[in-house]
């Protein structure tokens, strides 16, 4: 494929997103973006700078400056790397409400687009398709059910060393989820020109081979 498109990939907490668009990148020679940790990235800033999470000035006051750097597999909020602690329950609860302020989406999304502008990403979040990249080649809405999305998240806590009950995180997937998918700003929906794909019972592997013959119908027609 010698065009560099750009592949949008949305969808719930837990879908396996970031597995496939990592592959697809890889398969693809393309940048990855995971826009997540940029939201969660702002969430660990609120945090590190002892900000009220309600006080919407100063969480806009803080998104307006804070400096976030994506590098391959790893995530920098000013100097400091936060990789991992960006990917606590407790981190990703407090994203939710924080990621909805248009504050903060107005600044990360001109960041993301600034990212996708030369093509040859492959950007995941909430709201790729519909608002960051709305012109994007290939998009695809990932779910899955929700009790394979509490096993994927379990699967990925506990790799991390973080032990929840199935009914904790039943419940932390289901309010962040609602959460998203209700706010005011770019909630997240599938866009109308979305892909919509169905994980259960399909391996990574699969899916991803699916969302490649979508960028291949793409660069081929
Ligand atoms: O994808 P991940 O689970 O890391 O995202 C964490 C949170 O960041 C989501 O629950 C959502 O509130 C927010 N988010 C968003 N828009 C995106 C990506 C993530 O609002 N494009």
């Amino acid at each position: 494929m010698s065009e560099k498109i750009r592949v949008a990939i949305d969808g719930p907490a837990g879908a396996g997103k970031s597995t496939v668009a990592r592959m697809v990148a890889a398969a693809l020679g393309y940048t990855y973006v995971d826009t997540g940790a940029m939201y969660r990235a702002v969430a660990w800033a609120v945090i590190e700078a002892a900000i009220a999470p309600d006080d919407a000035e100063a969480v806009c006051a803080l998104a307006a400056r804070v400096e976030i750097n994506l590098e391959p597999e790893r995530v920098f909020v000013g100097g400091t790397e936060v990789t991992d602690r960006i990917r606590t329950p407790q981190i990703s609860n407090l994203t939710s409400p924080i990621s909805a302020l248009p504050c903060v989406r107005t600044r990360l999304a001109a960041l993301q687009r600034q990212m996708g502008r030369l093509g040859g990403v492959v950007m995941e979040g909430r709201d790729i398709g519909t608002v960051v990249l709305p012109d994007a080649e290939v998009k695809v809405f990932l779910t899955a059910s929700q009790a394979e999305r509490v096993r994927r998240r379990r699967e990925e806590l506990g790799a991390a060393g973080i032990t929840l009950s199935t009914e904790q995180l039943e419940q932390d997937i289901a309010a962040r989820d609602e959460r998203d998918a209700s706010r005011d700003v770019a909630p997240m929906v599938p866009a109308s020109d979305a892909i919509l794909l169905q994980s259960d019972g399909l391996d990574v592997d699969q899916v991803v081979s699916r969302i490649l013959e979508f960028c291949k119908a793409k660069v081929d027609t």
